[in-house]
């Protein structure tokens, strides 16, 4: 007579008997904690599986983050350029002779020679040629 042994129960059973054994409670029992077993270690490996992805999304979004930043700094850098880097003196307006200053005065409405007279102490001075208010 053949013996086979059952690798779950780790007994000897013969051939004839191993359906029999097989519907027996004990095997059954041990069959179904296997089965079990099987599952939560499926489910720790697909749960570990989501939890790398979410943190690599996270990663991702963080790194993502990261460059915004970055972006928006240089943005705000950009911006901070002109006022910082703002040199009186390249103005053409003050390059151009007082001359001619006070000819593109005159095209203008003294409403804006008012506002204009604000802008410095040149214009200011330019802006009270008497010619320009006739
Ligand atoms: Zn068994």
């Amino acid at each position: 007579m053949k013996v086979v042994l059952c690798e779950l129960c780790k007994v000897d059973v013969t051939e004839a008997n191993l359906y029999a054994h097989q519907q027996g409670k004990k095997h059954r029992q041990l069959n179904f904690e296997r089965e079990m077993q099987l599952k939560r270690v499926q489910q720790e490996e697909q749960s570990k599986k989501r939890k790398e992805e979410q943190k690599a999304r996270t990663k991702k979004s963080a790194h993502e983050r990261k460059l915004e930043r970055v972006e928006k700094e240089e943005e705000e850098e950009h911006s901070d350029e002109e006022p910082v880097n703002y040199n009186y003196r390249d103005d053409v307006f003050h390059q151009l002779p007082e001359e001619l200053l006070l000819f593109i005065f005159s095209l203008l409405h003294y409403q804006d020679l008012l506002s204009l007279s604000l802008v410095n102490s040149q214009w200011h001075r330019i802006l009270q040629d008497s010619t320009l208010w006739r």
